[in-house]
C-alpha cells in the first residue's frame, strides 16, 4: 500500500506560534495557565500540563501568575478582566483571528445584523461575537439564518470554516434581496489544507485524517475528504487504525488538521506503511 501525504497538512503558523509562546513561558517560575486547552489536540495538552502549563477552564480560575490566551482569541471583556486582575497576559491570538475580530468590529459599527458563520460553541466564535456586538447571530449553515435580518447585514466567518459553507450562507441572504458586506476571514492555512486534502482524497483509495476529534478545522477536513473518498477515516492517533479499513487499497492518503503535530502524523504514516 502506497502512503501519500497531503502537500499541506498539520500544524499551522498560528498554532506553532502559540506553542512557541507557551514553551517560552515554561522557562518562568510563575504558575502558568492557558485559558482553555492551548490547541484542540489532547496529546499536546497532556504534554504541556506535564511541563507546568495547566489548563484553566475560566478566567475566574486564574488568580495569579501567567495566563496565555490561545490562538482562538477571546472576547474583549475577558482580556480586560485578566489585565485588571494584574495577571501577566501572553496574548497568543493568531494574527488571522485578530484580523477576523477587527472585521467583526467593523461590521458591528455598520449598525445592522452581523452574521457570524461558524460553530456557536467554538471559542474563536465566542471571541468573534464579543467583537461583533449585540446584533451578532451565529449560524452553522444557511438553514440557521434568523427570519429577521436588520440591514445593513454583515457577514464574517470563523477562520477554519469552508468556503462552500460561507458561500451558501451569503447566497441565502442574497435570496432575500439583501446584499451583505462579506468579510471572508477564512485563513490561508485552512484554505491550503482543505484544497490539498480534497485533491488527495479524489486520487487515493482511502484517506486518513489525523487530529483531535474536538478540532473544528480537522472535522472540516474529514467532511471534505468524505465527499471525495468514501473510505475516509478520522483518527486521533495511530493506535486507532484498523487494517480492515484498507483491504484492497493500493493507495492511502494522510492529511492532518492545523493542530496536529508532525510526530503524530509521522506515527500514522509509519503504521500505515507497516500494514
Ligand atoms: Fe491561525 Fe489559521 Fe492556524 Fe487558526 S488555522 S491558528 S487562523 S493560521
Amino acid at each position: 500500500m502506497e502512503v501519500i501525504r497531503a502537500k499541506h497538512a498539520g500544524v499551522c503558523y498560528g498554532v506553532e506560534r502559540a506553542l512557541d509562546m507557551a514553551n517560552a513561558a515554561m522557562l518562568d517560575d510563575e504558575d502558568t495557565y492557558t485559558l482553555g486547552p492551548l490547541i484542540h489536540n489532547p496529546k499536546v495538552v497532556e504534554e504541556l500540563d506535564a511541563n507546568g502549563v495547566h489548563v484553566a477552564a475560566s478566567p475566574d480560575d486564574v488568580q495569579e501568575g501567567i495566563v496565555i490566551i490561545r490562538s482562538h482569541g477571546v472576547e474583549p471583556d475577558v482580556l480586560a478582566t485578566l489585565r485588571e486582575r494584574g495577571l501577566t497576559v501572553i496574548d497568543a491570538t493568531c494574527p488571522h483571528v485578530a484580523k477576523a475580530q477587527r472585521s467583526a468590529a467593523q461590521l458591528r459599527d455598520m449598525g445592522g445584523t452581523v452574521v457570524v458563520v461558524g460553530r456557536a460553541d467554538h471559542p474563536e466564535v465566542l471571541g468573534l461575537c464579543g467583537h461583533a456586538g449585540e446584533r451578532a447571530v451565529v449560524v452553522a449553515n444557511a438553514n440557521e439564518l434568523p427570519d429577521e435580518l436588520i440591514e445593513p447585514v454583515g457577514v464574517v466567518v470563523q477562520t477554519t470554516q469552508s468556503t462552500e459553507k460561507l458561500e451558501s450562507v451569503v447566497e441565502a441572504i442574497r435570496a432575500r434581496g439583501i446584499e451583505p458586506t462579506v468579510k471572508n476571514t477564512i485563513c490561508f492555512a485552512t484554505r491550503q489544507r482543505q484544497e490539498s486534502a480534497a485533491r488527495l482524497a479524489g486520487e487515493v483509495d482511502a484517506i486518513v485524517i489525523v487530529g483531535g476529534k474536538n478540532s473544528s478545522n480537522t472535522t472540516h477536513l474529514y467532511e471534505i475528504c468524505k465527499a471525495h473518498c468514501p473510505k475516509s477515516h478520522f483518527v486521533e492517533g495511530s493506535d486507532e487504525l484498523q487494517a480492515s479499513w484498507f483491504e484492497g487499497c493500493k493507495t492511502v492518503g494522510v492529511t492532518a488538521g492545523a493542530s496536529t503535530p508532525a510526530d503524530q502524523i509521522q506515527e500514522v504514516v509509519e503504521c500505515l506503511e507497516a500494514m
